[in-house]
């Protein structure tokens, strides 16, 4: 029996992996949820899971949660705050935690779930992106077992080999649908509305990601996050567009032959094989039917339309802070777009212009990498007061 900690609960990943627990209520059990503030939706899980905690985000939510469950006649205890949520990672009383909380906010509760040596599957791809090598090392130290809940990176693990033998690897190749505007021209783009962009062809997934995949820096991320997490220099990591987001990823040896891992787009998939390794299970996914897939198609990225991508790649480059300051200033820049008060073709500009005017630090200290986020917001908030 797997004893589950889920942070981010109410979110499109939490609802993915609680159709799994609720699929095999003999294999799992859930210890914690956390939401960010959504007391009523909480409240609402905590009374069909049955958790020993729930926990919001945000403290001013926590009289809610407490009284609410009360009410419910629920005997799950309330907690709130940013320390309650690495408390929830780190606690004895679950084996496993899943990292679904969306953005930098999700960093401290997933490095102290790997300090504390869970089953670590791992969905917050910021974290990894802002703490890079340091979160890797807190893994190994703290002996945790990281399963990446990110359909690419799920796809890359199931096909590299052990990693003393990744020396024949050529390169990883990432695939990316393309996101909601794939072949569209800079002069298409220019009045984009959040509903649009948030519209994904083949996965249905939270505002932020959606965003993400529309301007392609979702796929700048994964590359950073590839990089880290299978050790691998940015110029053996590769993104291939391919609309049907069936093929995951693909890893390409040097004698030529190239493994990929397929499947429809459901995260569960992912999700699943992370809960039951080395087992497989049901995820409730369907078989992918061969004889009715059309076709399967490749290409090149546009990064003239799409710079959010080199922007990455050139994070990587940089190293240091250079990550964690490239995904604060994202972050600040999709809310701002989120919230109308941002053209979706400025988002590229934040980036590149908080890139350049942040200091460069190296990334060996996670308070130094905290300072950079913050100091990188700043700077992406004025240019934002500034230019709009
Ligand atoms: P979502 O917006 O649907 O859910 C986010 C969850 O985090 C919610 O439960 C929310 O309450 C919580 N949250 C938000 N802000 C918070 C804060 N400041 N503090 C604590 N909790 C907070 O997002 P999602 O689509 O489920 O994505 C979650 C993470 O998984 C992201 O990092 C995303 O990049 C990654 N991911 C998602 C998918 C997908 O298919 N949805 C695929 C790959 C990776
Ligand atoms: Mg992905």
């Amino acid at each position: 029996m797997r004893r589950i900690c889920l942070l981010g609960a109410t979110g499109s990943i939490g609802q993915s992996t609680l159709k799994l627990v609720e699929q095999h209520p003999d294999a799992f059990q859930i210890e914690a949820l956390t939401a960010n503030s959504q007391v009523e939706a909480l409240i609402a899980l905590c009374q069909k899971y049955r958790p020993r905690y729930a926990c919001v985000a945000s403290e001013a939510h926590y009289q809610a949660l407490r009284d609410g469950l009360a009410q419910a006649g629920s005997s799950t205890q309330a907690m709130a705050g940013e320390k309650a949520l690495e408390f929830l990672a780190a606690d004895t009383g679950s084996d496993t935690v899943v990292a679904a909380i969306v953005g930098a906010a999700g960093v401290a509760s997933a490095m102290a779930a790997a300090r504390a040596g869970k089953r670590l599957l791992l969905a917050n791809k910021e974290s990894i992106v802002l703490a890079g090598q340091l979160f890797m090392q807190t893994v190994a130290e703290g002996g945790a077992e990281l399963f990446p809940v990110d359909s690419e990176h799920n796809a890359l693990f199931q096909c590299l080999p052990a990693p003393g033998q990744r020396q024949h690897v050529r390169q990883l190749i990432l695939t990316a649908s393309g996101g909601p505007f794939r072949g569209k021209t800079r002069s298409e783009l220019a009045d984009i509305t959040p509903e649009q962009a948030c519209k994904h062809p083949n996965w249905s997934m939270g505002r932020k990601i959606s965003v993400d995949s529309a301007t392609l820096m979702n796929k700048g991320l994964e590359v950073i996050e590839a990089h880290h997490l299978f050790n691998m220099p940015a110029a053996k990591i590769d993104v291939v567009v391919h609309p049907q987001s069936i093929v995951h990823s693909m890893v390409d040896f040097v004698d030529g032959s190239v493994l990929a891992q397929l499947g429809l787009p459901d995260m569960r998939t992912a999700i699943a094989f992370g809960l039951a390794y080395p087992e497989r299970i049901d995820s409730g996914v369907q078989a992918l039917d061969f004889k009715t897939l059309s076709s399967l198609e490749f290409h090149a990225p546009d990064r003239n339309t799409f710079p959010c991508l080199d922007l990455a790649y050139a994070a990587i480059e940089r190293a240091g802070n250079a990550p964690a300051v490239l995904n604060a200033a994202n972050e600040v820049a999709v809310a701002a777009f989120l919230q109308q008060k941002l053209p979706f073709l400025a988002i590229a500009d934040v980036i590149a212009h908080t890139l350049a005017q942040t200091h460069w630090e190296p990334a060996d200290d996670l308070a130094v990498l905290t300072q950079s986020d913050a100091e990188a917001r700043r700077i992406a908030a004025a240019f934002l007061t500034s230019h709009h």
